[in-house]
């Protein structure tokens, strides 16, 4: 699968989620759309759920704004570095953020970083319709 394929696929999963949800309010969506509710609500979402896995290790984590609106990616390569072919960067050059790098690609690496699982970046920056959020940063 395509990262634009996994991305189509994430939004539309979202959406059927939030037509379920219209009648929650703001903050009940979000705490919907933590880890531990997700888990048993929401099985199919996310494929870690299956194996009780979270992407980061944090108590808090809140799947909402997965993937971030910060990521940007192109299967088909977003630049030429030198001799390597960019796939993927971070478009607020988060510090907690790094890259993969190997001797023809380079993708970047959100491994360290939680800003678009807190619940207090999601509020900020919170719409109904998951591609818009994905659209605007
Ligand atoms: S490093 Fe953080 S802010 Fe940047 S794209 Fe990754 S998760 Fe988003």
């Amino acid at each position: 699968m395509t990262y634009l394929e996994w991305f189509q696929t994430h939004g539309e999963k979202h959406k059927a989620i939030m037509q379920k949800l219209s009648h929650l309010s703001e903050d009940e969506v979000i705490a919907y759309f933590r880890f531990d509710n997700m888990l048993i609500k929401e099985p199919d979402f996310c494929l870690l759920y299956q194996t009780h896995t979270k992407c980061h290790d944090n108590a808090t984590l809140n799947c909402y704004l997965c993937a971030c609106p910060h990521f940007r990616f192109d299967d088909n390569g977003l630049s030429k570095v030198a001799d390597k072919t960019l796939f993927s960067l971070c478009s607020i050059n988060a510090r907690q953020g790094s890259q993969y790098i190997n001797s023809s690609s380079i993708h970047h690496n959100c491994t360290s970083c939680f800003i678009p699982h807190t619940e207090a970046y999601i509020k900020k920056h919170f719409k109904r319709d998951w591609f818009e959020v994905m659209a605007q940063r």
